[in-house]
């Protein structure tokens, strides 16, 4: 393997600093499990690897009135097992807990999952369709940004040298809302999707009409990306079964995938017309149980 220099600083302020004047590659560490596999695989070479699992704000698992703040070193099996994410965030209790295995979701953070930028990445989509903001702490100082700004192709970021991911910030859920996230893979588990899909759904006051929708993307495109014809069409509508079909036809559309071992592009267009529905659905059923 690899030889690097290895930190593990309990400050913001020193883990911004070490990655910021590290010479050649150098990588935060959150849980280890995409980032050591690609190292020992020579798929990176850093210099020097920055544990921030230490650092207080990057730790935080917090909701209050002002929505679900999730440090980015908090791993997958946290977050699912939080009260508030399993009542509230159930789109994101539903991804977390499909990454890998147990001991996967036990070391895996949602930080890493999104700084990882896979296309594939289950966390993502649900962070997207609740609408979530990345907060962001480097040698300039903070920023905070739309989650699906964040990513510019697979594996890249808008992540400058010295910067991490501190933070994921997602709004309180409005009321009569509802949100799912399903992918399909080959087998039951330990597999990468195909095509994933998460729906968030607000309805009018008197649950009758959609209100406004955010569908988003897994798998089907280099980054993950948002279905934004197929939201702009159900959005004032009752989602009705017609709607609900042609919202999946839609998204379709969104995609831009491509065709290797897993599946063929027609293949996954495919899968996103289902998978929309049933993400929909399922969104649909929540908001009302919601209201
Ligand atoms: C057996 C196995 C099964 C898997 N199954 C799935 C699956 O079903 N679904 C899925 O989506 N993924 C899966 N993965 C991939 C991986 O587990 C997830 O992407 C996981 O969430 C990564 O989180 P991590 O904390 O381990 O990231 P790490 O490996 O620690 O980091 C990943 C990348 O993000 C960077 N990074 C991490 N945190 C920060 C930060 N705060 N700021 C800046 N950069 C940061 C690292 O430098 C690295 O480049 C699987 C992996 C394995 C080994």
């Amino acid at each position: 393997m690899h030889e690097f220099d290895f930190a593990a600083p309990d400050s913001l302020q020193q883990a911004v600093e070490l990655l910021g004047r590290a010479d050649g590659e150098a990588h935060a560490l959150a849980g280890g499990t995409d980032l050591i596999p690609q190292i020992k695989e020579n798929r990176r070479r850093p210099s020097l690897v920055v544990d921030i699992k230490k650092i207080p704000e990057l730790n935080v698992l917090s909701y209050d009135a002002a929505g679900l703040r999730i440090g980015a070193a908090v791993s997958c099996t946290r977050i699912a097992e939080f009260d508030a994410v399993k009542q509230h965030y159930p789109a994101l209790a539903e991804a977390c807990a499909l990454v890998g295995s147990y001991q996967i979701q036990n070391r895996a953070a949602l930080g890493g999952n999104i700084c990882n930028a896979a296309p594939s990445a289950d966390a993502v989509p649900p962070v997207l369709s609740y609408a979530g903001r990345l907060l962001l702490a480097g040698p300039n100082g903070q920023r905070e940004l739309a989650a699906e700004t964040f990513f510019t192709g697979p594996g890249q970021t808008v992540l400058a040298r010295g910067e991490v991911l501190v933070a994921i910030q997602l709004p309180p859920p409005p009321a009569n809302s509802g949100a799912a996230y399903l992918r399909f893979i080959p087998r039951e588990e330990m597999d990468i999707a195909v095509a994933g899909v998460g729906s968030f759904v607000q309805l009018s006051a008197d649950g009758q009409r959609c209100q406004q929708a955010r569908i988003s993307l897994a798998s089907v495109a280099p980054t993950p990306v948002r279905a934004d014809e197929a939201e702009a069409f159900v959005a004032g509508k009752p989602l009705d079964a017609a709607t609900i079909a042609e919202a999946g036809e839609l998204a379709a559309r969104a995609a831009r995938p491509i065709s290797d071992v897993r599946g063929s592009a027609a293949y996954r267009r495919e899968l996103v017309k289902v998978l929309t529905r049933r993400t929909l659905q399922t969104a649909l059923d929540r908001a009302r149980r919601s209201a």
